[in-house]
């Protein structure tokens, strides 16, 4: 008989406001936030998902030129600034970028002060914000928040590990001058953004990269610079627009391909006693629920991980 697997549940943030209403037709993969709190909802995770509110304007400035909140705040940003980030305007779309970057928060802040070795957000990854402005579905940037907001509290050092198939090019912006952050970017290089902004660690993939090539960089880079930068805080952005079914993201991954590359990434921070805060990041399969699937095996794979770490 096959042993059943178990798994160690860990606090994750979800709000009403992450779907917009979208024109149909528009690629963002809208329904996934739903569905994927749906199907963590039908697992153990059901009694460790939280609500959360929209983040006070004094953590936004720890990252956010004042004046470029001020036009998101007063909906007076202009039409190219909306035209890059994709998003039609509105109430709406000010609460959802709100509440994106305080679920971040508030698993930072879970980690932080009560000493989880794992916690996630049912959103957040807007990795394409930069101080000033927003682009390719970003509007504030939530790891950069949570990390400028763990550094002011007590922590030395914070890693980034996007793993999105885009570059993290907000974040690499936000921290170029910032020692006590480490961005580490693995991504399709012949993708969006075109113009790449430099990481601390940048490594490239050719298109169409598919599991072992993908899996064989993972581990020569990833552990090294744990090593290396001994971070007291890691935050994931593991987008799943690495399948090879993405219509955006232009590498070859599988879904057992995706697993191990979250096993390794988790299994590297546990081992080491290092927490993580999970945030998703893309994906825009047509099929949403598959896109919410992919996401809910990266939380699932976490917390089977924890099983084994937890003290
Ligand atoms: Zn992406």
């Amino acid at each position: 008989m096959k042993e059943a697997q178990q798994h160690y549940y860990f606090p994750l943030w979800s709000c009403e406001n992450y779907p917009l209403l979208l024109p149909e037709g528009h690629p963002f993969p809208n329904r996934k936030y739903p569905i994927l709190e749906e199907l963590l909802s039908n697992t153990g995770f059901k009694s460790f998902i939280k609500r959360c509110a929209v983040v006070e304007r004094r953590y936004l400035e720890l990252v956010h030129a004042p004046s470029y909140i001020d036009r998101v705040l007063n909906m007076s940003l202009s039409v190219e600034e909306l035209r890059r980030v994709g998003f039609p305007n509105g109430q709406a779309y000010v609460n959802r970028a709100l509440a994106s970057v305080q679920g971040t928060l508030s698993a930072t802040r879970e980690v932080l002060e009560r000493g989880w070795l794992c916690a996630g957000v049912l959103a957040g990854g807007t990795h394409h914000a930069f101080v000033d402005r927003g682009e390719g579905y970003c509007t504030f940037n939530d790891a950069a928040v949570a990390a400028r907001y763990a550094l002011q509290n007590s922590l030395d050092r914070v890693l980034i590990v996007d793993l999105d198939a885009h570059q993290g090019n907000g974040t690499a912006s936000v921290f170029a001058c910032e020692p006590r952050v480490f961005t580490f970017s693995m991504h399709a290089e012949e993708n969006y953004p075109r113009q790449k902004e430099r990481s601390t660690l940048d490594v490239g993939l050719p298109l169409g990269t598919k599991d072992d090539d993908y899996l064989f960089l993972l581990r020569e880079h990833l552990p090294m610079v744990i090593d290396y930068f001994k971070p007291d805080l890691v935050l994931y952005q593991s987008g799943v627009d690495v399948l090879a079914e993405d219509r955006f993201g232009r590498l070859g991954l599988s879904m057992e391909g995706l697993r191990q590359r979250d096993t390794f990434v988790v299994e590297n921070c546990f081992s080491r006693r290092v927490p993580v805060v999970i945030t998703l990041g893309g994906g825009y399969q047509r099929n949403h629920e598959n896109v919410a699937r992919a996401h809910a095996q990266t939380f699932l794979t976490a917390s089977r991980l924890l099983h084994y770490f937890r003290e």
